[in-house]
């Protein structure tokens, strides 16, 4: 007897995006993309620091620094990568452009997904061409403590009309589609970690001490 017929056409393996400012990276960021991986297959998952963040002011911490601390957090982790392509790109780092570097490096039939926190897609159509994202990656939103996506309004209704209704029909197709994971709760963000930093306290066990020890080596937050 011949094998079952897949449901759905096979893609090649899917990719994963992590955009951010990564000022610092800390275990809220690396445990859900981890996470990410193992839930949704992906072949890799790219933490993409951002160099100059449209919708914020510019970080005092450097790219190139912050690029760095990420480097040396997914090191060992074949399935994270840094992708530092933003520091190869002038003026301000909009989404748009790196989906659509992406995109051209990896053809138009893999399965490409952008990831991001829930409190992100809060302004998301405020984000330069954002009603194009979905031309070019999928979306996956982390759920993330204390933050709920809107459930009234445009955004509200955007969502609900791309929204998948199971993770595997992101293979179905390379882009265009929304899904909401609901990963590990880790109450850490890099503001918290910074004001740690700047008062003197310990941002110890919430981040790798590979960064810790970068952050100390080149005074960084204090
Ligand atoms: P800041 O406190 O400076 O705003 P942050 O901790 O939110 O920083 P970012 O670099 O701005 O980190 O976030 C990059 C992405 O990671 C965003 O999509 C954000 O929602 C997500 N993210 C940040 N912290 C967590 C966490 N603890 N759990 C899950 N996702 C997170």
């Amino acid at each position: 007897m011949s094998a079952p017929l897949p449901s759905f056409p096979l893609l090649s393996p899917l990719v994963g995006v992590f955009g951010g400012t990564f000022n610092p990276v800390h275990y809220g960021h690396l445990r859900s993309a981890l996470e990410l991986v193992e839930r949704l297959q992906l072949e890799q998952l790219r933490l993409m620091p951002s160099a100059s963040p449209p919708h914020r002011d510019a970080p005092e911490c450097s790219a190139e620094r912050r690029a760095a601390m990420v480097e040396l957090a997914v090191s060992g982790e074949p399935r994270l990568v840094c992708d530092a392509r933003e520091m190869q790109r002038p003026g301000k780092s909009y989404t748009i452009d790196s989906l659509i570097e992406l995109r051209g490096e990896l053809g138009t039939q893999q399965g490409l997904c952008m990831v991001l926190g829930c409190d992100a897609v809060q302004d998301i159509a405020t984000w330069h061409r954002w009603q194009e994202l979905l031309d070019w990656a999928h979306i996956v939103i982390i759920a993330r403590p204390g933050w709920q996506l809107p459930r009234a309004g445009k955004l509200a209704q955007w969502l609900k009309a791309h929204q998948l209704e199971s993770p595997e029909l992101l293979r179905q197709r390379p882009c265009g589609g929304i899904v909401i994971e609901e990963l590990r709760p880790l109450a850490i963000s890099s503001t918290e970690i910074r004001d740690l930093l700047a008062s003197g306290r310990s941002a110890r066990y919430l981040m790798p001490q590979s960064v810790l020890d970068y952050i100390q080596t080149h005074t960084l937050y204090c």
